[in-house]
């Protein structure tokens, strides 16, 4: 008989025993759309029951390996290997770090540091990632496991999961490590729960929903999404990989056009690749009417992509108010917030040079010299969130650092006593709870009752006392000239002869053929484009090959590591 329950009767209940209670379900569970040996893709399923019982046997053989409460890291290939191995952890009470496999060519700094940090007793891998997890032990100071077990050649077992509680630690959630080397939060089983519940209130998302996509599962947008809404539901996960994505961006709007009511995740720049590939195929008889939700989040929402997406989108019958921009990050689980069901996005154009701390966020004309666009993310669901300045909430209209409470925060970075209190225990001197609040190190604003993130606090270029943010600089360069790579290029700033400024490092696209006169070209033209527009004066501008711009596995610009290159003489 089939046990489906809806998550939010399971609201502190652990979404591992919600699954182990499928036992028995022959619906389909997961499907991971495999298009590496065929450019259809084969569709590889498995059933609820097939599920239980692979985590089961799993979780067998870490019982006689390891034992509860140590860490079990995750690095499976992209497929159904993946998803047994993390609850096969949890059904063994033991705690998951959601990696990957290595990738041949890529540096493998994440992995390393990921596994240096919270130093695993057991590592899970499987199929064709077992040799290259063989050579990241051979070649990488890594502490060695104990064990390192291949998932896919277990025979079935039986076994009791062990009973968990929501203030013990499911998995570590590495954060993206845009700013910093990735730092792992201690998600709880009861965040775990918590979360999966508010991202199901928001969404509206059932039994009937497929969670749908190719988020990277070790992602928190992906791990949420497309591995734990899917078990705490018993709704049907489809997904792929982020290469198989990248390859044919269209590959994600026909399995979104595919599966009814989907719900599926992805960053902005993702919405950029879906868009130009669409203008480049025909894409008649794509109906994405039924698609439920797409949460656009985990970077900074352009309002031109949006407007994009959605003209794109429109003849294929994809409606506005499926598209629904939100905010989160890996210290809150993932999710916090996102637009209102039934409205479409909103964007609101805020004068730039305003947006600073403390500040009144100013609105301009779109047209106006110094206007930004910021896309609203609605209000956060199930949680508290206030925008602070100096430990005191303040009013609506003035920027702030974004605090967030609720029972979906993490319970701090992995052994880092003093990051997770300067993080996780913020204090506020006007409000409640006065203890205990997530510092998101994001600036805000709260306008018509609706939030706009800012930026990062972090990331700020102050110059002369007026506040920057990298993106806005990066529009206006990469808009000067058309060798330079979307997205592909970072603005930090560093101090030269006792004064502040900005320096740009910007990859060439890889069909340019870069050469002196070339580069000094668009060097006279950005600096330009930059004096006109933000009244600043570039310390440098570098040109670099592409690939030399340093960024997350999830895509995202890390400035603070491009910085760092820069200072080393690495981009000259
Ligand atoms: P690290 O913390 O290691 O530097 P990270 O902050 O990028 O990396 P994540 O937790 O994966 O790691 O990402 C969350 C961050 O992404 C947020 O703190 C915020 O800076 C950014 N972000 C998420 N959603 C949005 C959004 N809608 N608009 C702007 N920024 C966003
Ligand atoms: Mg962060």
């Amino acid at each position: 008989m089939s046990v489906r329950r809806n998550a939010f009767s399971n609201w502190f209940e652990p979404v591992s025993e919600v699954l182990a209670r499928r036992t028995g379900d022959n619906g389909p569970a997961y499907t991971f759309v495999d298009y590496l040996d065929d450019a259809n893709g084969v569709k590889r399923t498995i059933t609820w029951s097939e599920l239980d019982s692979r985590a089961r046997a799993i979780a067998a053989r870490l019982a006689e390996v390891s034992a509860p409460g140590e860490r079990v890291a995750l690095l499976c290939p992209q497929n159904l290997d993946y998803v047994a191995g993390f609850f096969g952890a949890l059904y063994a009470g033991m705690i998951a770090v959601p990696l990957h496999a290595p990738e041949a060519g890529s540096h493998p700094d994440r992995l390393v540091g990921a596994l240096a940090d919270c130093d695993p007793e057991v590592w899970l891998t499987s199929g064709p990632a077992v040799q290259g997890v063989r050579d990241l032990l051979d070649q990488y100071p890594i502490p060695r496991p104990k064990e390192l077990l291949a998932v896919d050649c277990l025979a079935e077992r039986d076994f009791e999961p062990v009973q968990a509680y929501p203030d013990q630690p499911a998995y570590l959630q590495y954060t993206s490590g845009s700013t910093r080397k990735p730092a792992g939060a201690v998600i709880t089983h009861g965040a775990l729960t918590a979360n999966v519940g508010q991202a199901q209130v928001a969404f509206g998302a059932d039994v009937n929903t497929t969670c749908v996509g190719w988020l990277p599962l070790f992602h928190d947008m992906g791990l949420v999404n497309l591995l734990a809404l899917p078990a705490a539901l018993g709704c049907h996960s489809v997904f792929t990989t982020p290469f198989a994505f990248v390859r044919k961006p269209v590959r994600w709007l026909k399995m979104l056009a595919e599966y009814p009511d989907a719900i599926s995740a992805a960053p902005n720049f993702a919405f950029d690749y879906a868009a130009a590939a669409l203008s480049g195929t025909d894409a008649s008889g794509l109906d994405l009417s039924r698609v439920k939700v797409i949460i656009n989040g985990s970077e900074p929402i352009r309002a031109a992509t949006i407007e994009n997406f959605l003209a794109v989108t429109k003849p294929l019958g994809f409606r506005a108010t499926a598209h629904r921009p939100s905010y989160g990050l890996a210290e809150a689980t993932v999710f916090v917030s996102t637009t209102s069901p039934g409205a479409a996005p909103k964007a609101t154009t805020f004068d730039r040079t305003r947006l600073g701390p403390g500040e009144r966020a100013v609105m301009v004309d779109d047209d106006a010299d110094r206007a930004v666009k910021l896309v609203s993310v609605g209000w956060a669901v199930g949680q508290d969130l206030r925008i602070v300045v100096d430990g005191r909430v303040v009013p609506d209209g003035i920027v702030g650092e974004i605090w967030i409470h609720g029972p979906n925060v993490a319970d701090g970075y992995w052994r880092q006593p003093e990051r997770t209190a300067e993080a996780f225990d913020g204090r506020l001197h006007n409000g409640t709870p006065e203890a205990g609040w997530l510092r998101t190190g994001d600036l805000g604003v709260i306008h018509s009752d609706e939030l706009y993130v800012a930026g990062r606090l972090k990331d700020l270029i102050i110059v002369d006392g007026t506040n920057h943010y990298p993106q806005d600089i990066e529009a206006t360069v990469q808009q000067a000239h058309p060798a330079i790579r979307r997205d592909r290029l970072a603005v930090f700033s560093i101090e030269r002869d006792g004064r502040e400024g900005p320096v740009v490092v910007a990859e060439y696209s890889a069909r340019v053929t870069m050469h002196d006169e070339l580069a000094d070209e668009i060097g006279r033209l950005v600096r330009a484009a930059v004096a006109r527009r933000h009244a600043l004066r570039l310390l440098d501008f570098v040109m670099v090959p592409p690939g030399k711009v340093a960024r997350t596995s999830s895509g995202k610009i890390a400035r603070s590591a491009t910085r760092r290159r820069y200072l080393d003489g690495e981009l000259r």
